[in-house]
């Protein structure tokens, strides 16, 4: 009896002390049980993946229903579609979709005709859309606009133009307009202004007009980058004459790589010139340029010929030049050459 007493009693303290001391017991407990078991439940917050992913459906399946003012008409219809299957069975849709590491619709499509699911889940399969999959998604293909074909050797046929920059001996930058012949490889470097940023179009175009088409006449195609200095005056100019300007797309400067290359080619020859002979404002660099075409349409061989012999079916006269055979003794030229007073003494350096 007095056995059954004492336990009544342990039992009725116990109790008590669980009530009036919670918050103390718990402590105590804890205290009690640190370190010595393996499924202490975590305090913090942090979720399993699982968990998150499954927050993250219900989350996404509950930000369709919400609706978004000024949707486009596409987006608006998708949405209303989709939303008219119930929500567990989008949120099945979409932990399939993850399930299968984000696969396309098609092979959800698939999975859920072999499961066989109903057919309006699989229908509208095609109308669920993945955050994930949109910002991880590579970018789209650029539409594939072609430089017009250049199958021939043809000069002056289909020209490229662009603008480069160069810096003579003292720093000061320059622009120069890049004409090159895709058939050829003939090049024509124009000088422009003493400065930066964007020429202005009427400005290429005197250029181009004098530099280009004054010897060599119009081309049929002619290709340039958006640039603004392209626009307005330039293309209005071409349009004049028959010519349709084909742009680059902002996004692919590629499509217009071979004047590009050709550019850096002539920079790479015009720098060290520079550099070497210390050339510096409008006029020297006028013949630089000058100078550094001839050189270029040269050197380059273009299936077997250079630029030069392309165009003027010979190799320019170079007098003075040690590998000149008929000029190379010219006495009066190379007199000139040496004469630091002579007009000819820089041009004959560069
Ligand atoms: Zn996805």
């Amino acid at each position: 009896m007095n056995l059954i007493k004492s336990i009544r009693m342990k039992a009725e303290a116990n109790a008590l002390t669980r009530v009036a001391l919670a918050g103390e017991i718990a402590e105590e407990e804890a205290y009690e049980s640190r370190g010595c078991t393996l499924d202490v439940p975590d305090t913090d917050d942090e979720m399993t993946a699982a968990e998150v992913e499954a927050r993250d459906i219900q989350e996404t399946e509950h930000l369709e229903e919400i609706p978004v003012p000024h949707q486009g008409q596409s987006e608006a219809e998708r949405k209303k579609i989709w939303l008219t299957l119930p929500r567990n069975a989008r949120a099945a849709l979409r932990k399939i979709h993850h399930e299968f590491g984000h696969a396309p619709h098609k092979l959800v499509r698939s999975v859920l005709k072999a499961a066989k699911y109903p057919q309006e889940w699989i229908d509208k399969v095609e109308h669920m859309r993945c955050i994930h999959c949109e910002v991880t998604a590579k970018p789209k293909q650029r539409s594939k606009v072609a430089v017009p074909k250049v199958d021939s050797y043809e000069f002056n046929k289909t020209i490229a133009v662009d603008v480069i920059e160069i810096h003579d001996a003292e720093g000061t930058p320059y622009l120069l307009l890049n004409i090159f012949c895709l058939g050829t490889d003939y090049q024509v470097v124009g000088y422009l202004l003493q400065g930066i940023g964007n020429p202005k179009s009427r400005l290429c175009a005197e250029t181009f007009s004098t530099t280009w088409t004054g010897p060599f006449g119009w081309p049929i195609d002619v290709l340039c980058d958006r640039g603004l200095h392209n626009r307005g005056h330039f293309a209005k100019l071409l349009g004049a004459h028959g010519i349709a300007p084909s742009n680059t797309a902002l996004e692919s400067p590629e499509h217009l790589g071979r004047c590009e290359r050709a550019g850096g080619h002539w920079k790479h020859i015009a720098i060290p010139t520079i550099q070497t002979l210390k050339i510096k404002g409008e006029s020297q660099m006028k013949i630089l340029a000058a100078e550094i075409n001839s050189v270029v349409n040269e050197m380059r061989n273009k299936g077997g010929f250079s630029p030069a012999q392309w165009v003027l079916g010979r190799m320019s006269r170079r007098p003075g030049d040690q590998m000149d055979s008929d000029a190379w003794a010219d006495i009066g030229v190379i007199s000139s050459q040496i004469d630091p007073q002579s007009a000819f003494h820089l041009k004959a350096k560069v």
